[in-house]
């Protein structure tokens, strides 16, 4: 069965006629702390709600499927990556870490991580730059494309190389989605996103998953979440398993919006730099098309001030101003407003939405007109 069709029936019974009469054909949330567990409880399939939920199972056992491995999920992105960390590193251990990489895991590792004598070597996602940092760590850890920069490197190459090293590979997968790439189909160990972002992509919830291919690996990550707590709502798990039924229709129009921006904005006059993967004149543009499905919603932009890109951001009608991405509504923001990304003052990283084309790309015209003198 094709990705597409798996995840459209995301909660289904398999096979469908396994729907008794009169069954919802979409099952709601399971709400419990504890379940019914009479005398030994290992004959009990649930007992706690911090150790399972039938909710998570659904979730979990979709993105299994679209990751190709087991997956866990998280109440967040950075609770999966937390959860990674804390599944694999230990006093003593170096993480290699991309220097452009989200910026709230930088200082994770900053202020968390070396407090318990966990050292992290940075270098750029840029020409696979990470490759030089390897000597003697025991996770690699990458993010392609880069948020905000869209940078990309090769998983594969990179992964060989870590693995040679003696190092375990991570990617944070959460710009493009397990749909738009695949790293543990491409070497890597571990996939780890915000799904927070693209994957749910209503903009209401916040949640995370690590997937794995290796059961006793999965079973540390799955040992973390049991004891640290760090558990999701099963109504969280069901409204974003009813976004996930909806991703592909929304990634592809997504990216098609994305890519379609991408070339105008490559064309305006206002604009100084256009970073998306899916543009030829993107530096890593041939590798990307190797190994993603899809370039993805985020494109990255510099206009010449901060002035300018405020105007812009004003400016455009349709362009919700604000953080995060992946969202069916398209949203832009000044990246440099946070000051935690080594980008100018003039940078924009937007996200298309799934609007008609033709509206976006009047609004963002007209907008950078707006823009234009400043
Ligand atoms: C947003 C984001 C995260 C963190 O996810 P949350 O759900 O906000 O905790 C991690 N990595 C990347 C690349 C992100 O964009």
């Amino acid at each position: 069965m094709k990705d597409t069709t798996r995840l459209v029936r995301v909660g289904l019974p398999d096979p469908p006629e396994k729907l008794a009469p009169g069954d919802p054909i979409h099952p709601g949330p399971i709400f419990a702390s504890a379940y019914a567990t009479p005398g030994d409880p290992t004959e009990s399939a649930y007992t706690y709600a911090r150790f399972h939920n039938p909710t998570w199972g659904e979730m979990e056992h979709a993105l299994g499927a679209l990751e190709g491995g087991i997956a866990r999920i998280f109440p967040s992105g950075m609770a999966a990556v937390m959860a990674v960390f804390a599944a694999l590193l230990r006093p003593g251990d170096t993480i290699v870490l991309p220097s452009d990489c989200y910026y709230t895991t930088r200082i994770l590792t900053r202020e968390f991580l070396a407090a318990f004598g966990i050292t992290a070597r940075l270098a750029p996602t840029a020409n696979n730059a990470q490759r030089e940092a390897l000597e003697g760590s025991k996770l690699l850890w990458l993010e392609t494309p880069s948020n905000p920069t869209m940078d990309i490197c090769d998983i594969r190459l990179l992964a060989d190389a870590a693995h040679k090293a003696g190092a375990l590979v991570a990617v944070d997968n959460t710009t493009p989605t397990a749909l738009g790439q695949q790293p543990l189909a491409l070497g890597a160990d571990i996939s780890v996103a915000s799904d927070t972002k693209s994957l749910t992509g209503h903009s209401d919830l916040l949640l995370g998953h690590v997937a794995v291919r290796d059961p006793e690996l999965n079973a540390k990550i799955d040992r973390w979440r049991t004891l640290s707590g760090s558990v999701v709502g099963p109504m969280e798990a069901w409204l974003a398993m009813r976004s996930l039924a909806t991703l592909p229709l929304r990634l592809e129009k997504q990216s098609q919006n994305a890519q379609m921006i991408a070339e105008f904005l490559e064309s305006h006059r206002v604009v100084n730099a256009v970073y998306y993967p899916g543009l030829v004149s993107h530096r890593s543009h041939a590798l990307a098309r190797r190994q993603m499905r899809f370039f993805g919603p985020v494109v990255s932009f510099e206009l010449s001030s901060r002035l300018s890109a405020e105007r812009f951001l004003k400016g455009s009608s349709l362009l919700v101003e604000a953080t995060s991405f992946g969202g069916i509504v398209s949203s832009a923001e000044r990246r440099a407003r946070w000051g935690q990304d080594a980008v100018s003052e003039g940078f924009i990283r937007l996200s298309a939405g799934c609007e008609d084309i033709e509206d976006l790309l009047a609004d963002l015209d007209q907008a950078l007109t707006n823009a234009a003198s400043y």
